[in-house]
Parts: structure tokens; C-alpha cells; sequence
């Protein structure tokens, strides 16, 4: 890559990421909308399951977190997600998509994020940057 990150966010501010997975199967399994989104999560014993609780989040429309999710007040369903069932969601993701479901086709994965620079990206490894599902052949 000879694209500067910065010369990249230029043109394109944030690479799309790939969903949250977690909220991809509680969102299945509970019939839950778009807009659900988990706020806790647990692990379940030494498994590599966990319960995962959410709901419909509000915007924070005063305070120093202002614009940010609130789940105070909104009604929360849980459901338990297995190891199984969160890297199904991602086979079924390549599967349906065609896109590689480390970087959601964008090339760039998330590398960190911090308040003074916000999310950082770098190359995909997973796609070696191209953005395609690795066994899905077009
Ligand atoms: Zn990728």
C-alpha cells in the first residue's frame, strides 16, 4: 500500500465496518430490528458462549455525552449467543455478501481507537486488502 491513511479518509472519511456480530445473531434470535443493539454482555462459565443483552438505544440529547447511546429507560431483551452461532453469522455474511468480513469489503480494518484520533485503520490481512471474501470465489 502506498495510499496514506490520510489521503485514503480524505476521500472517504470512515471505511465502512464490518457489523457487530454480536448484535447480528441477538438481533436474529430475538427478532429485533436494525436499530437493536446489545449494551452488556457476559461470558457464560469457561465457555465460549455468553448472554448478551440490549435493546433500542436513545440519543443523549444534553450532557457531556450528548449524542451518544443511552439504554437508560429502553426496554432490554437478552439472549444467549454461542461461539457456534457468532462465527455462523460471519460464514453467512461472506456467504451472502461476497465480502470479506474482517474489513465489510472496505480493505481497512479497524487498528484501534482513541478520543484524540478516533478510529484508526490499517490494510486488511484477513483479504490481503481487497476486500473479498478469501474462499468465495466470483
Ligand atoms: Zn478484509
Amino acid at each position: 500500500m502506498t495510499t496514506q491513511p490520510s489521503e485514503l479518509f480524505d476521500a472517504n472519511p470512515e471505511p465502512e465496518l464490518p457489523p457487530n456480530w454480536l448484535n447480528v445473531v441477538a438481533r436474529k434470535k430475538l427478532g429485533q430490528p436494525q436499530e437493536w443493539r446489545w449494551c452488556k454482555f457476559e461470558m457464560i462459565g469457561d465457555t465460549d458462549d455468553c448472554v448478551v443483552e440490549g435493546g433500542i438505544p436513545r440519543l443523549l440529547l444534553s450532557g457531556r455525552r450528548k449524542g451518544q447511546a443511552t439504554w437508560r429507560d429502553c426496554e432490554l431483551t437478552k439472549c444467549v449467543v454461542t461461539k457456534a452461532e457468532y462465527d455462523q453469522a460471519k460464514v453467512d455474511y461472506e456467504v451472502e455478501t461476497g465480502k470479506c468480513h474482517d474489513c465489510a469489503g472496505s480493505r481497512l480494518r479497524l487498528d484501534g481507537w482513541s478520543a484524540d484520533t478516533g478510529n484508526r485503520f490499517k490494510p486488511c490481512l484477513r483479504c490481503n486488502a481487497t476486500g473479498k471474501a478469501p474462499e468465495v470465489t466470483q
